[in-house]
């Protein structure tokens, strides 16, 4: 007697459900797959639910079809139309090829299918009912061309996994997040969704800005920004999101590659990195991607569900996805121009009378700070950024709570802009320091080196971070026990360093400490950017006003502080209307 035996093919296949139908949604993925690879034009997804489960999974195409032996083939484990022996799997176009998706599906539901083939023998459609992927059923039926399955009871053999199963709402979350994908990956097909009877969306099948439309509404879509790139080894269409419709997951980065709907880390990632500096950290975009690769540079069959895919090249791959956003960004106005929701002032009794105050003109001056922003300022006025403006040109009309310039753009429509102080000479100080990093970074010897004693903690950041430091102009010696004699200081910190605005970076850079080179540079960059500039609370003479908004015209990227937070905001004409309800 021998202890190892074959497992029979009931067996098998549930093992394989365990891998392929996860939950659900991923009943929703095989079957919309299945649709969009019988080339099917419209696709209707339903979907019932009852208070505990997702109950049926109904997925209606009208595709090419099944004749009544493929019909019944479908269901047996490795029976496949799309692949005849591994060579296809190199040019291989289809969403499915593994033949094992409905096999894994019948064995732990209940299956309905009504198909008939589009063309060819198909006066009489074919119906098979399986229980536990069993046929139980199977009659010639009327139908129309196409194919029309329906899942019941998912899990109803397997009761650990319906146990597990999530609430109901997390499920039907699960579901539109496949469907929409699916959607967007393939704006050429009209998708719908319906949940117990009512539509939660439609795709109209007549392009990928009209899915999107559908998908996230006129506002979203009406900001979007094209993004197109067309390289060697890639094509790359799609939309990206203007800064501030930002997300804290990434769930809004939609990447199909070859028209399948993709997880990839990396590609997300490079989605993130053509934002830079445009969004605070954290933070993620909103962007739907597609891209078109040779099929021979993508291994799809590393996951049983394919939703991993294997990238020949990844590194070209990825950065041409962050170039390519990145172009699409620099390119575009990315100003935030939403109006505000603000209540229309109420003086009544909900103001106590001592909170009205007396309206105080817009600009004041001062002299306290006028010296030391004069000072900051400077810095960064020696060196014009690039030639092109990326601003209009504006009339400065004064500065309020000594942090926010307010202006008004000259030429073309008149709008009100507000500027962050801190915010908009951070970036230009950020990005002179990039620009001039590309070149070495110039330091400067101080006559008289500066002793800047520090906390033990701090020194022992700064002492691992030396090297760092000195790549970016800093030369520091130990002088003494967690004390350091600053050498050397950054051209751009001015000719008299103040030893407060030294002690400052050393201890920004402390706190949280410096993993990598790189990420030691960025943060050095950014640190000295945030405590170079300008700060809030500085009253700002009209003449350093005006010369501050010049200076933000000219970066690359003039709508952000290095940190994503934005440094202009835009009211146009519109905008002030909508808030006086002149509508
Ligand atoms: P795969 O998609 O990997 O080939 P499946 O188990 O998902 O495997 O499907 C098995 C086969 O059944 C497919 O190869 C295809 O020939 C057929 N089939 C499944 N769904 C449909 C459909 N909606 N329309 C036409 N044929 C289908
Ligand atoms: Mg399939």
């Amino acid at each position: 007697m021998t202890r190892i035996h074959l497992l029979d093919d009931a067996t098998i296949n549930k093992i394989a459900a365990g891998e392929v139908v996860e939950r659900p949604a991923s009943v929703v993925k095989e079957l919309v797959e299945n649709a969009v690879d019988a080339g099917a034009k419209k696709v209707r997804v339903e979907i019932t639910t009852d208070r505990e489960h997702v109950s049926s999974i109904r997925v209606v195409d009208d595709g090419e079809g099944m004749t009544a032996e493929d019909a019944a083939l479908a269901f047996a484990r490795h029976a496949t139309s799309k692949i005849r022996s591994s060579d296809d799997l190199v040019t291989i176009r289809t969403m499915g090829f593994r033949g094992e998706a409905l096999a894994s599906i019948a064995s732990v539901s209940r299956v309905l299918l009504v198909t008939k083939p589009r063309e060819g023998d198909g006066i009489t459609g074919t119906r098979i009912y399986l229980e536990a992927g069993d046929i139980l059923d199977s009659t010639d039926t009327g139908a129309p061309a196409g194919t029309d399955i329906q899942v019941t009871d998912l899990f109803y053999n397997t009761p650990a996994r319906r146990k597990f199963s999530k609430t109901v709402k997390t499920e039907l979350q699960h579901i539109l997040h496949i469907a929409e994908a699916m959607a967007l990956a393939h704006p050429d097909i009209a998708f719908s969704l319906f949940h117990n009877g009512h539509e939660r969306f439609r795709t109209t099948g007549t392009g990928l800005f009209n899915a999107i439309l559908a998908i996230f509404g006129v506002d979203i879509a009406g900001s979007l920004i094209p993004v197109s790139k067309t390289a060697p080894m890639i094509a790359i269409e799609g939309y990206c999101a203007p800064i501030r419709i930002d997300r804290p997951n990434a769930e809004g980065i939609v990447i199909s590659v070859n028209a399948r709907q993709v997880a990839s880390p990396a590609l997300t990632r490079a989605v993130r990195e053509g934002y830079g500096t445009l969004l605070p950290r954290g933070r993620y975009p909103l962007a739907i991607l597609n891209l078109t690769l040779d099929t021979a540079q993508v291994d799809i069959n590393v996951h049983p569900t394919k939703r991993e895919v294997r990238i020949d090249g990844e590194g070209d791959i990825t950065r041409e996805v962050a170039s390519a956003i990145a172009d699409a960004l620099g390119g575009a106005d990315l100003a935030g121009r939403r109006a505000p929701e603000v209540k229309a002032y109420a003086p009544a009794e909900t103001t106590p009378a001592s909170a009205v105050r007396e309206a105080r003109p817009l600009y004041r001056t001062g002299h306290q700070h006028s010296l030391d922003s004069d000072m900051r300022l400077r810095r960064t006025g020696e060196e014009k950024s690039g030639d092109r403006r990326r601003l209009p040109p504006m009339e400065v009309l004064g500065q309020v709570a000594g942090a926010y310039i307010i202006a008004r753009t000259k030429g073309g429509e008149e709008e009100l802009a507000i500027i962050d102080q801190h915010a908009a000479h951070e970036r230009v100080l950020y990005e002179q320091l990039l620009r001039r990093r590309a070149q070495a970074v110039e330091s400067q010897e101080l006559i008289t080196p500066l002793v800047v004693p520090l906390q033990p903690k701090v020194a022992a950041s700064v002492r691992s971070a030396l090297h760092i430091l000195q790549q970016e102009g800093f030369l520091l010696d130990e002088f003494g026990p967690d004390t350091f004699a600053v050498r050397t200081i950054p051209v751009v910190l001015g000719r008299q360093p103040d030893p407060g605005l030294v002690e400052d970076i050393l201890h920004d850079i402390s706190e949280g400490g410096i993993v990598s080179l790189s990420e030691g540079k960025e943060k050095i960059t950014t640190i000295i950017a945030c405590r170079g500039a300008i700060k809030a609370g500085s009253i700002l003479t009209p003449d350093q006003m005006t010369t501050l908004i010049d200076q933000l015209a000219h970066c690359d990227q003039p709508f952000t502080c290095p940190h994503g937070r934005p440094a202009i905001v835009m009211l146009p004409r519109a905008a002030l209307d909508a808030l006086f309800q002149r509508t």
